[in-house]
């Protein structure tokens, strides 16, 4: 159970994306068969943006959960769907065993025009928890930001919203991908003055290649700490040594967080098992 690793120190999970295309399931298992090998507390599997290719995300979860017997939570996004949707996706989850969701609003898509992001049904992710809790006997949990949601209007206001998804039935929080930890231990401090008391597990992103930093990074609106940008700008141009600087650098930092008593580490492991595991032998 999902509860029982916050009764230990430390605990170690994964975060993997399902296939793009049909052919390219036979792979994705592979990589869950590498993971299962490190022997996680669980593994989430992301949702394509607005509700695309949801029977994906539930297919992978079912496998973590039914085939390798690791515990499976399924990424959710309601910016696109309807109650009926949402509803879809709970049940084909449930029919599969899979009983824990990442509940999330998601980001607008890019076919979906400003009135329809303005008028969606679901306006935020607080509603999406508070509709599966009243529907569903699911498991809910939530994202939070270690350098507030780039759309926040101060981190004041996002670790209130946060408080409300744990009011609204958020069992446990992942963090969006952070650098510096000293950003996360300020953030785990106000959000425990704002009685924010279900466990936040941290977001790694290790980055093995230079290119990650102008895409997924900007996107997140994750700051890069100078020592990071430093190492980018070295290696950028060597993959190998980029890969081993990258690794390093993800591995420091976990390390850091367990010293500090915050060793419940979410690895977005983007798919890579062998720079998973040479982290997860590090740490
Ligand atoms: P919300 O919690 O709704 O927050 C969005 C903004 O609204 C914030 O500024 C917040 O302060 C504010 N807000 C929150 N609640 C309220 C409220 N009740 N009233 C008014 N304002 C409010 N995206 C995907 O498409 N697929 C994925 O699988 C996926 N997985 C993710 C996993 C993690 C761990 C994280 C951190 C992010 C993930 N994302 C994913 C990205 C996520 O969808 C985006 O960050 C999105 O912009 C916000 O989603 P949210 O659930 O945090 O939104």
């Amino acid at each position: 159970m999902f509860k029982d690793m916050f009764e230990r120190d430390s605990s170690l999970s994964f975060e993997v994306f399902p296939p793009k295309k049909d052919d390219e399931f036979e792979n994705c298992y592979n990589v869950l068969d590498s993971l299962a090998e490190i022997n996680p507390d669980f593994i989430s599997v992301t949702y394509g943006a607005g509700g695309s290719r949801s029977k994906k995300t539930v297919d992978i979860a079912s496998y973590i959960q039914n085939q390798l017997k690791i515990d499976a939570m399924a990424h959710m996004t309601c910016v696109g769907s309807s109650e009926e949707d949402i509803l879809a996706v709970t049940r084909d989850l449930e029919a599969v065993g899979v009983n824990h969701v990442l509940a999330l609003r998601g980001d607008k898509p890019r076919d979906m025009s400003d009135e329809q992001f303005e008028q969606r049904i679901f306006p935020h992710a607080t509603d999406l928890i508070h509709f599966i809790n009243q529907n569903t006997n699911l498991i809910v949990s939530a994202s939070c930001y270690p350098e507030k949601h780039p759309e926040a209007i101060s981190m004041d206001s996002d670790i209130a919203f946060m408080k409300m998804k744990q009011d609204m039935g958020a069992e446990m929080f992942i963090s969006q991908l952070f650098f510096d930890n000293a950003d996360f231990y300020r953030f785990i401090e106000r959000t425990r003055r704002a009685e924010i008391t279900v466990p936040i597990v941290a977001g790694i992103m290790p980055i093995t290649s230079a290119k990650q930093i102008g895409s997924t990074v900007t996107l997140a609106g994750s700051s890069v700490p100078k020592k990071l940008a430093d190492i980018c700008a070295r290696y950028g141009d060597s993959p190998d040594d980029m890969r081993k600087a990258g690794i390093a650098y993800a591995i420091d930092q976990i390390n850091d967080l367990k010293r500090c008593g915050m060793g419940h580490i979410h690895i977005y492991c983007m798919n890579k098992p062998k720079m998973t595991k040479e982290i997860c032998d590090a740490i």
